[in-house]
């Protein structure tokens, strides 16, 4: 079977280093492999609506900043089609016959919407919508026969959610819909990037986050002011890794040639971990070669998504004229599923 990549994130704020780790970097890889018959990037506005819908500014100001963002580390729209969710009704329609094939109690049992639920303080009462978003996320998987899903771990319940309800669906109706498989960076760093402040995941809500687009000096001043080991006072004292931030981040960028160009003290990243965890390693020099890391990372990033944001009736018209081209391939599977479900009435 071919192969076709779906995947894309929600416009509630510009992207930032977790999800550059997490998902963006190996999205720009698998593209370049040529191994894909189509790569969709979607630009979730609907879905980000379900917890921002009293916010419907935030959520259209930051559909222009993603794809700003998705430009800017390499998507090419020559190869992948960057699409914006809410042009494309068919998805929506698949949703909603989905729902017949989940209950309330499998969605109330989905680990991330938990985790979330919490963090918004929808405990009292959850927005319907917000509580069925893995059945649209299912929708989106399917309307394009993804096979492919790169995504950080907190998707793994909506691609576990979406393999549920394909079978289900090819199980009653006919065998139309194709199951997806996740794709987890390669470093477990980077399956759940921490935020600067060490709290579980750097997340737009959460404003713990390195962007992509901030600046130099807005970057240094993160990584200086990174959480890192609380019991680590002095120098001398012997340093934790568990937990620590700024290890963890160089877990998920360093490579051995930053030690010749910034450390060249160290050979390699298990000698500065033995280091500090033996005592006599500060963590200001730690940080520094962080710093030296990601600005040399974000650097050609930046000054891309400058260029690229000079001409920003460009940008829209990719949008526009990608998601006519989403909206048809999505048309074909809600066509082959209404036919499935016998509601295909004049043809
Ligand atoms: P929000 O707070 O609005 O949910 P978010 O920062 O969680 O925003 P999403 O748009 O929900 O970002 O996630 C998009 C993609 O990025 C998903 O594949 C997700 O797994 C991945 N991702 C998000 N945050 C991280 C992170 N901290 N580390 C690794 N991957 C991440
Ligand atoms: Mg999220």
């Amino acid at each position: 079977m071919e192969k076709v990549i779906l995947t894309g994130d929600r416009p509630t704020g510009r992207l930032h280093i977790g999800h550059y780790v997490g998902s963006l970097r190996r999205r720009v890889e698998l593209q370049n492999t040529g191994d894909y018959r189509n790569v969709f990037i979607m630009i979730a506005d609907a879905q980000a609506l379900t917890d921002n819908f009293d916010n419907p500014e935030k959520v259209r100001s930051n559909i222009t900043e993603v794809a700003l963002d998705y430009l800017s580390v390499g998507l090419d729209p020559k190869i992948s089609t960057i699409f914006i969710q809410s042009l494309i009704p068919e998805l929506t329609e698949l949703s909603f016959y989905y729902m017949n094939l989940v209950t309330v109690s499998r969605l109330q049992r989905n680990p991330t919407v938990k985790a979330e639920i919490q963090q918004k303080n929808f405990e009292a009462s959850i927005p319907v919508g917000f509580m069925c978003y893995p059945i649209s996320q299912a929708a989106d998987i399917t309307a394009f026969k993804a096979t492919t899903v790169p995504v950080g771990e907190d998707q793994l319940p909506m691609i576990e959610q979406t393999k549920e309800i394909v079978h289900k669906f090819n199980e009653i109706y006919a065998p139309v819909l194709v199951e997806p498989n996740a794709l987890l960076p390669q470093r477990a760093a980077c399956n759940r990037l921490p935020g600067t402040d060490g709290k579980a995941k750097m997340s737009k809500s959460l404003g713990n986050c390195i962007y992509l687009a901030d600046s130099a000096d807005s970057i240094k001043q993160k990584v200086m002011s990174m959480y890192t080991d609380p019991l680590h006072v002095q120098v001398s004292d012997p340093g934790h890794l568990e937990g620590n931030t700024v290890f963890t981040y160089l877990d998920a960028f360093c490579k051995p040639e930053h030690f010749g160009r910034y450390l060249p003290d160290y050979a390699n990243l298990d000698e500065l971990k033995a280091h500090y965890q033996r005592g006599g390693l500060g963590d200001v020099k730690v940080k520094r070669f962080l710093n030296s890391i990601l600005q040399e990372e974000l650097e050609p990033i930046r000054t891309r998504r400058e260029e690229l944001a000079r001409d920003m009736d460009s940008v829209t018209e990719l949008l526009r004229v990608s998601s006519l081209k989403a909206r048809e391939v999505a048309g074909k599977t809600l066509s082959e599923v209404r036919h499935a479900m016998k509601i295909d009435y004049f043809g």
